[in-house]
């Protein structure tokens, strides 16, 4: 447990939340400030600031739970789509360190996730980035 952490908080039960599934590993609980309609909130127990912070069999833990929680969720809110989201960073807007996976309910045209025009990048530009990453990747 962080003690300067919120999450760690909910988990500990030291803060309220509107919690809809938990065991051993994981905790589900709505988000306080939602996109929509059932916006959950999935966190390990155990505190890691990011993702790859995360070892593999946490991360197990709460993808292999997604589906389940976002099928239960999509059929309390009565929608048919949903975006998973998971910010790392402040420029990625990730405002709680505590690695959270979002599970957003979405409804067609209610403009949750906004998007911007992609970037116009060339084949020889994709080439560079595509060489940098693969010889950056450690461990796969
Ligand atoms: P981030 O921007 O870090 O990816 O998302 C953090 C999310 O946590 C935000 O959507 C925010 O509304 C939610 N959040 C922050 N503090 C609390 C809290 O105390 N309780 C609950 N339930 N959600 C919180
Ligand atoms: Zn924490």
């Amino acid at each position: 447990m962080a003690s300067d952490c919120i999450f760690c908080k909910i988990v500990a039960g030291d803060i309220p939340a509107a919690r809809v599934y938990e065991d051993g590993e994981v905790l589900a609980f709505l988000d306080i400030n939602p996109l929509g309609r059932g916006h959950t909130l999935l966190i390990p127990k155990t505190h890691f600031a990011r993702l790859e912070d995360c070892p593999a069999d946490v991360l197990a833990a709460i993808v292999r739970r997604i589906p389940v929680l976002a099928a239960a969720i999509l059929l309390s809110v009565g929608a048919s789509a949903y975006n998973i989201l998971c910010n790392n960073g402040r420029a990625a807007g990730q405002l709680v360190e505590h690695v959270h996976f979002h599970i957003i309910p979405r409804f067609p045209g209610d403009g949750a996730v906004t998007h911007r025009p992609p970037l116009t990048l060339d084949t020889s530009a994709l080439a560079d980035i595509s060489e940098q990453i693969k010889r950056h990747i450690k461990n796969p």
